[in-house]
């Protein structure tokens, strides 16, 4: 056997770095050459549609994600992953094993300052950090996150719940080494991403993720239009949007740090306002202006089931895209458009304005009567509990439709498609196609 030795020059200068990008290889290329009349076409046409979908189709089906669960993909590789989630999946605080690069990054990342300052567990290169059994529970975390594989290193680290780790914080696991190449199980994380040019043998750049149904619920939570009354006659309007969150102290507060826009201080309680899309103080006539925009909200007392009925009307567009036009009536999120055209066996792609009187007064009534349990539950509820069931009801027995593979009520096949760039999810079974003719 010959001998080799690489010339010096040629050695990485960070000798831990043992695990770089795959070769690709020269049949890729020549497919890709055979194909190229894709590149350059709009993200919109269904080339570009269907080459995603059937990326994300055979990664739900290669790691065989749990029901329920999405792949999620981006351009601009783990970098651009871990902006994002300090943004949305980070609600405050998170916690990292930092092992090496990969765990240092996204802890680096998590330390946005919008957030608080990540809780961070270190252990040197080659070595594995890990969490302490009652570290987790005490330390406001909402995120738990380390690599299933270093990349700088190869030391591996299981895809399990981290012991302590809170109810409702997500398990967020980088696998950019590992994915493709370590069996794990989906269901023991909210999100598992990578950047596919380790195992995967493709050219980085991208990222994919498998999402839970919790960690995709909680990119998608929304805040609404929040009006605060003064003596002074002056309104202060908050829309806390997918980032904004209200913050409660004990008085007196420390000095805030970072970007805050909103200080309220009272007793004993002092409360910080962050990342809202909206915070401003309106006069009375714009207050106005900003009502008349809004639809009539079923939860209020002046909330106006006419006015409701009015604003369908006048309107062509399909009922489930008009149910989340904040301006024909407000509060209604894409979960429960899903759940109240299912309850009233209502096709979501029928006209607005073409559903009879009795079905408009019947979108309201029940649009009041779930979000009013939604509010007492502090979650989206639309089924009853089942008799005997204690204790939090799981999602996938909490709605009817909604992300589920059958309907809850017929056990027929559920349908997805786009209405009003968000995922409809409606039975067709339960809300037959044929009334859209008023049949
Ligand atoms: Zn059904």
């Amino acid at each position: 056997m010959p001998s080799l030795t690489l010339p010096p020059e040629l050695l990485p200068t960070d000798g831990r770095f043992g695990c770089g990008p795959s070769k690709i290889r020269t049949e890729q290329l020549a497919h890709l050459s055979a194909n190229a009349d894709i590149l350059g076409t709009s993200h919109r046409q269904a080339p570009v549609k269907q080459l995603v979908a059937r990326v994300r189709t055979a990664l739900a089906d290669l790691f065989n994600v749990p029901a329920g669960f999405e792949v999620i993909l981006g351009n601009g590789g783990s970098t651009a992953f871990w902006d994002a989630a300090a943004f949305s999946l980070i609600e405050r605080r998170s916690a990292h094993l930092s092992f090496g690069e990969f765990g240092a990054k996204f802890a680096s990342a998590a330390s946005a300052p919008w957030l608080e300052a990540p809780f961070i567990v270190t252990a040197a290169a080659g070595t594995r950090a890990e969490f302490e059994a009652d570290a987790l529970s005490t330390a406001g975390i909402d995120l738990v996150a380390w690599p299933h594989n270093e990349t700088s290193t190869g030391v591996m680290t299981p895809v399990v719940r981290a012991a302590g780790t809170p109810a409702g914080a997500l398990t967020v696991v980088d696998a950019t080494s590992a994915a493709g190449g370590i069996q794990f199980d989906a269901s023991k994380t909210d999100v598992y991403y990578f950047a596919p040019q380790k195992n995967l043998g493709s050219d980085g750049g991208l990222w994919f993720a498998l999402f839970s149904p919790a960690a995709i619920e909680r990119v998608e939570a929304y805040g609404k239009h929040l009006l605060y009354r003064w003596s002074s006659g002056d309104t202060l309007h908050v829309h806390l949007g997918l980032y904004g969150k209200f913050r409660r102290l004990h008085t007196p507060a420390p000095e805030p740090r970072g970007a805050l826009r909103l200080r309220l201080e009272g007793e004993p309680y002092t409360a910080d306002l962050r990342g809202p899309i909206a915070c401003e103080l309106l006069d009375p006539a714009r207050e106005q202006l900003l009502l008349d925009r809004l639809g009539p909200d079923p939860l209020r007392r002046d909330g106006d089931p006419e006015l409701f009925a009015a604003n369908l009307r006048r309107r062509r567009i399909p009922i489930g895209a008009a149910l989340m036009d904040q301006s024909v009536i407000a509060g209604i999120g894409n979960v429960y458009r899903a759940e109240i055209l299912l309850l009233l066996g209502i096709d979501p792609r029928r006209p607005a304005r073409e559903l009879r009187e009795e079905e408009m007064r019947a979108v309201w009534d029940t649009t009041k009567r779930l979000l009013t349990a939604g509010v007492k539950a502090n979650r989206i509820v639309t089924r009853p509990r089942r008799p005997g069931r204690k204790g939090r009801v799981p999602r996938d027995e909490a709605v009817w439709v909604y992300r589920r593979q059958d309907c809850a009520q017929c056990g027929g096949p559920v349908e997805r498609y786009e209405l009003a760039a968000r995922t409809m999810y409606a039975c067709a079974t339960c809300q037959p196609a044929a009334r859209i003719n008023g049949v």
